[in-house]
């Protein structure tokens, strides 16, 4: 294939039909087409723009934690980002954290609390990356990224690359104008910048470590994505599924979590099928009992 070709070229390391139950913290999903690593800008810029002049479809991954891939996969080009160069700098008495969109976000929230910087202590154990995260407003215990983003630079469907501050980005909850575009038409965050401010050091430590210890009290240690469903005006989802009594009940080797019934679990080798059932499973009796429409904030992938 000629884009393989020019993407090894490139300096990209590409594979054919790679299995997506690897690059996914559900461990679910099909092989993509073609399957390539970009570790800077240019290498993932690059990419898509030569799959666009081939009309060849490209799906943007950050870290995979946030996707239910199809057992049938993805068709064409899958590019995980991987830039994640960033550096903190200080200014009018608060420090910019600028990061390309591949780096991990609980690396950075991570180094920030190291610094004694506030603003990311709810971050510290949330997987995925900053790019990924900005796009669905990724938030925890009061937090939300879009509190202290400042801007982000996006590449364009028509290749143009701008900057955009916070209001731009229209953020909501589990949202942002990013997440509303259609696949195709979807901006990429090339990087983000967020404003921290330095405070005292072992407060910050100590808050996120009450993070990251009631984190561990109530997820589920199976492969998951995370929440399934966002929750409702009046409830949270797992609340709501609980109660409709749904707490262990499993498809083939996917489950609802009886650790934490907006948890769907994966037992080993479940497939995206069985997720999905579950999911439908979950949206009736929830429709049926309290009459709740329950949205999905896991994103679905592929070609179902
Ligand atoms: C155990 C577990 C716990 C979790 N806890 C939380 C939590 O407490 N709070 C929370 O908010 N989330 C949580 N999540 C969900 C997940 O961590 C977040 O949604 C995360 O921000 C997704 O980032 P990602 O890089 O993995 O994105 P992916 O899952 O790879 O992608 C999600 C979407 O973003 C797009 N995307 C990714 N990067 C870019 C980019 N640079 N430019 C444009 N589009 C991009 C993708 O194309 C896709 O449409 C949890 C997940 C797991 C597995």
């Amino acid at each position: 294939m000629a884009l393989q070709a020019e993407l090894v070229q490139a300096g990209l390391s590409v594979t054919r039909d790679e299995p997506m139950s690897a690059h996914t913290t559900y461990q679910v999903g099909g092989p993509a087409d073609l399957f390539a690593i970009a570790t800077g800008e240019e290498q993932l810029l690059f990419a898509l723009q030569r799959a666009r002049t081939l009309g060849i479809p490209s799906f943007l991954l950050g870290g995979g934690t946030n996707l239910l891939v199809a057992d049938a996969g993805i068709r064409g080009l899958v590019i995980a980002y991987r830039g994640g160069r960033h550096t903190f700098r200080d200014a009018d008495g608060e420090v910019l954290l600028w990061s390309e969109a591949g780096a991990p976000l609980k690396e950075l929230a991570r180094e920030s609390v190291s610094h004694g910087l506030s603003g990311l202590e709810w971050a510290v154990d949330i997987p995925g990356t900053v790019g990924g995260a900005v796009v669905g407003n990724a938030g925890a215990y009061g937090g939300y990224i879009c509190d202290c983003l400042r801007s982000v630079r996006v590449l364009e469907p028509d290749g143009t690359v701008h900057e955009l501050g916070k209001a731009d980005v229209t953020f909501g909850y589990r949202c942002s104008k990013f997440k509303q575009q259609a696949r195709e038409e979807r901006s990429i965050v090339l990087d983000v910048t967020l404003a921290l401010r330095p405070g005292d050091a072992a407060e910050i430590r100590e808050r996120a470590a009450q993070c990251t210890k009631r984190r561990w009290e109530r997820h589920p240690p199976e492969p998951s994505c995370g929440s399934v469903f966002k929750r409702t005006d009046n409830y949270p989802a797992g609340f709501l599924i609980e109660q409709s009594g749904l707490k262990g009940e499993r498809r083939g080797n996917a489950m609802i979590s009886p650790k934490h019934a907006n948890f769907i679990v994966n037992l080993g080798d479940a497939r995206a099928t069985d997720v999905r059932a579950l999911i439908e499973l979950a949206r009736e009796r929830v429709k049926t009992q309290f009459g709740e429409e329950l949205e999905l904030e896991v994103e679905l992938v592929g070609q179902w």
